[in-house]
């Protein structure tokens, strides 16, 4: 999959590109090196992986031997983490693919750019929020 890419509400992933909408470019936006794929984005940008490696300090798991899309949304079921731990980081993981995404379309169509420096924060107060309500 290529191009900008939304979710709709039922979480599939649809390519702009191919249907036909007329985008600038689709090239990541983020480091205008390579094509802007739900695996790029979420896994391979050097601009945003390293939220990964943030998310494996806060929870002090190991990171995927392999980061991609596949193995971020099955982290939990590789670590140490007990089976109500593994839960939490699995809500965790999915409040980052949310944070990731909705910063790549606020730095696309917003204004004023969001500041990548935020993301991290954005995740852990998200998750807290998320999962205490
Ligand atoms: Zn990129």
């Amino acid at each position: 999959m290529s191009g900008v890419f939304f979710f709709n509400g039922d979480g599939r992933a649809y390519n702009l590109v191919s249907r036909g909408i007329v985008l600038d470019s689709n090239i990541c936006s983020m480091c205008s090196s390579s094509l802007e794929t739900v695996e790029h984005v979420f896994a391979n940008c050097v601009e945003l992986r390293g939220i990964w490696s943030n998310i494996n300090r806060w929870w002090n798991v190991q990171n995927p031997s392999s980061v991609s899309v596949d193995s971020l949304i099955n982290w939990a079921d590789h670590s140490k983490l007990s089976v109500m731990q593994q839960k939490y980081f699995d809500a965790v993981i999915c409040t980052a693919f949310w944070v990731l995404w909705n910063f790549c379309n606020s730095f696309i169509f917003d204004s004023v750019k969001p500041w990548k420096s935020n993301i991290f924060d954005d995740i852990v107060s998200r998750s807290f929020y998320w999962l205490s309500n």
